[in-house]
């Protein structure tokens, strides 16, 4: 389940040519809406680009960008921080209930791996956001009952996804544990607890 995802998504590098980052900088201080904006999916002028500061207590500040499509459903979302950040590895055990407070902030360039469960991998088709962990596992839910719709051939693929779904109800109840682990390149994620373990990411060679 390396990070398909339902919609069809670009990546950042695809945006429109007028969606410079210095005209973002002019914008940073208040939540910002442009409309009427040409779609890269569909190619009509209903996209609207959306520009949203954010303090994130313990943490900082941070922007998200976001886009999305009134006529095909396009949307692409990330989140930057706002100060510098170096390369970063979070590990958190999640077990409890009250874990699923716990905030998250995951970027476009972040990995995310919750073993026995999958792997979301930065690239085209991925998105950054800001939610907490059963926002997380929701998402990783989302993905797996996809996949699951989409098996309809193979059935052994659709019994492990059928139970990858019953883990994550299982932990969003609190009534099992598991690890999250979030990896960021470019530092713009973490999982906002004490019991986090932070580590620095080395820089991987291209
Ligand atoms: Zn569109």
């Amino acid at each position: 389940m390396a990070g398909k995802k339902k919609s069809v998504q670009v990546s950042e590098e695809k945006r429109p040519e007028n969606e410079k980052r210095e005209d973002e900088k002019e914008i940073l201080q208040k939540p910002a809406e442009l409309p009427g904006q040409p779609c890269p999916v569909c190619g009509t002028n209903n996209l609207t680009l959306r520009e949203e500061d954010m303090e994130i207590p313990y943490f900082g500040p941070v922007s998200i960008f976001s886009m999305s499509c009134s006529n095909c459903d396009f949307r692409k979302s990330d989140v930057e921080c706002l100060e510098a950040k170096e390369p970063c590895r979070y590990t958190f055990e999640v077990s409890s209930e009250e874990d699923m407070k716990v905030r998250v902030v995951k970027s476009g360039s972040a990995t995310v791996k919750i073993p026995y469960i999958g792997d979301m991998e930065p690239g085209d088709f991925s998105e950054g956001f800001v939610t907490n962990i059963e926002g997380l596992l929701m998402k990783f839910k989302d993905i797996v009952q996809f996949i699951r719709e989409n098996e309809e051939e193979d059935e052994e693929n659709r019994d492990k996804a059928k139970n990858i779904m019953k883990k994550i109800d299982r932990v969003i109840c609190g009534r099992e544990k598991i690890k999250i682990i979030i990896e960021d390149p470019a530092g713009n994620s973490a999982i906002i607890s004490d019991r986090a373990v932070v580590e620095k990411l080395k820089p991987v060679k291209n």
